[in-house]
This record gives C-alpha cells, structure tokens and sequence, in this order.
C-alpha cells in the first residue's frame, strides 16, 4: 500500500482509462477524488467498485475547461481532505475531422479541454503541493501527439503541447520535490476508440508490433508507477504505452 494517506484526484476518473487508474491509485491506498463532468452513472459505478474492494473514493463533478469550476473543485477537496497530493490529468476529448473542415469551435473545445484543463487543474493542486513540499501530477498524453494523424488536428496539438507543459512544470517545480511526468498511451479499448470503424482498427492493429490494442489497466500500470517513491527521481519525462507502435 504504497500510497497510504495520499489524497488524489483523477479527471475524467469515472470511465475509461480514468476508471482503471482510480481503481489502481485506490488500491494502492490512497483516497481517490473521481472527477466527471455529464455522466454521475459511470462515476458512481467507479467508485462502487473502490468501496466494495475495500478502498476509499469521492465523487467531484466539474468542468476541467472552467477555470472557476476548477478553482472551486480544487478548493472542495483542500478543505475536505486536507491536501491534494497527486493529479492525474486524464479526462479527454476527440472532435476528429480533416483540417479543411474543422470547425474553429471544433479546435476549441478540444483544445479547451486537452490542454487547457490539464494547465487549470495543476495550476490548482500546485499550492497544496508546495505547501507539503511533495507532489506528483501525471498527465495523459497520447501516442498521436507524437506521431500526428490525419483527421486530428486539434487532438494532436493538445497532446503534443501537454509535453510542452510537463517539461516547463516539471522545471519550475522539481526543488519543491513535485514531480510532473507524461504518459502517452498507443490505441487502447475504451469508448473512445470502440467507436472506430472496423477496417480503422485493422489498420491500426498492423501497426502494431505486439498486434493487440492495450488496456486501461495497462495504462493504469505505469501511471501507478509514476506516482510511487520508485520514480521519485523522474520527472519532465514521458512514459509510452503502445504496444511498440511508436519508438
Ligand atoms: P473516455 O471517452 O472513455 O472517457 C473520458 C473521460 O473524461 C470521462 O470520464 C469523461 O467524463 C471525462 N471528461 C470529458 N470531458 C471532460 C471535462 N470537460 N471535464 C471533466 N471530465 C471530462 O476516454 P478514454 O478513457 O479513452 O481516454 C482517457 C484519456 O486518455 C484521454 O485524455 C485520451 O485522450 C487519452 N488517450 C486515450 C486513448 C485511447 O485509445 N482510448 C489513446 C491515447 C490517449 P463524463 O463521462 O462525465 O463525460
């Protein structure tokens, strides 16, 4: 029970890979805030699950993008919990369409939320954190912020800037022994990708050298790792989970 005490919020922690990484972080001992912003259904179910294995969890509605929302969700926690001392920014969106179509509001809302709401929630842990002089913030990338894809302008700029932010946070806030890492997930089963035209995921499975898309928990893993005194020493960096597909 390596994190025993720690209190941690998880953004989009209700389903998905958020949902894995609760269960995980909760499993590990820490109390969980799930964090959802439309579906209280999925939420409760998660935290459902942490409190009949015997973990603790919390639900916070709020809109990772409203900076206001943002403030007061953080502050809620603070007050509750008595500090904040890990965030995983996972909570994400897709508004996929070729360049010369997308709308700007497309560009925005993805941006908006991706990038934006990753800034708004450290920027919010970031004082209980160097209050206890230790911190550990995750953000969830994606392997298509570092190769690009055709049809996702707006989901590749938000992710390649999210390593932009980690390297920048991670610089101003190593002396205060908070560590800000990236992982950057390949193709993973979730909602998010079950959408997918078949011939997509066939394409995308040959170019895969494990031929296989990951999992949630495989996420889950590494974030577990990224949070525990093993990686105390690491920060600014990004951890890949994608099966070999990019290198
Ligand atoms: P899902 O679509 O399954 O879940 C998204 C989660 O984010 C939900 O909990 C949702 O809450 C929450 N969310 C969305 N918008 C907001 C918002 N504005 N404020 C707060 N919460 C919000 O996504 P995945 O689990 O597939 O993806 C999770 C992360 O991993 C994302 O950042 C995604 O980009 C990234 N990723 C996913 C990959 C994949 O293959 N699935 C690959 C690489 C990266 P609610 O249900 O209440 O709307």
């Amino acid at each position: 029970m390596m994190l025993t005490g720690k209190i941690a919020v998880v953004t989009g922690g209700s389903r998905g890979i958020g949902r894995a990484i609760s269960l995980r972080l909760a499993s590990m001992g820490a109390m969980v805030y799930i964090n959802y912003v439309s579906r209280p259904d999925a939420a409760e179910e998660t935290k459902k699950i942490i409190e009949q294995d015997g973990g603790k969890a919390e639900l916070i509605q709020f809109d990772i993008g409203d900076a206001e929302q943002v403030q007061e969700a953080m502050k809620k926690v603070v007050s509750e919990a008595g500090s904040i001392d890990i965030l995983v920014n996972n909570a994400g969106i897709t508004r996929d369409g070729l360049m010369a179509r997308m709308k700007e509001s497309d560009w925005d809302d993805v941006i908006n939320t991706n990038l934006k709401g990753a800034f708004l929630c450290s920027k919010g842990v970031s004082k209980p954190m160097m209050k206890k002089k230790w911190g550990r913030i995750v953000n969830i990338s994606s392997v298509i912020g570092f190769s690009g894809n055709s049809g996702q302008v707006n989901y590749a700029s938000a992710k390649a800037g999210l390593t932009g932010l980690t390297k920048s946070m991670a610089r101003e806030y190593a002396s205060r022994n908070i560590t800000i890492n990236c992982v950057a997930p390949g193709y993973i089963v979730t909602e998010m990708t079950e959408s997918m035209a078949d011939a997509a995921q066939e394409k995308i499975l040959s170019e895969i050298p494990m031929a296989s898309l990951g999992t949630p928990e495989d996420v889950a893993a590494a974030v577990a790792y990224l949070v525990s005194d093993d990686a105390r020493y690491i920060t600014g960096q990004t951890l890949h989970v994608n099966g070999g597909m990019y290198m």
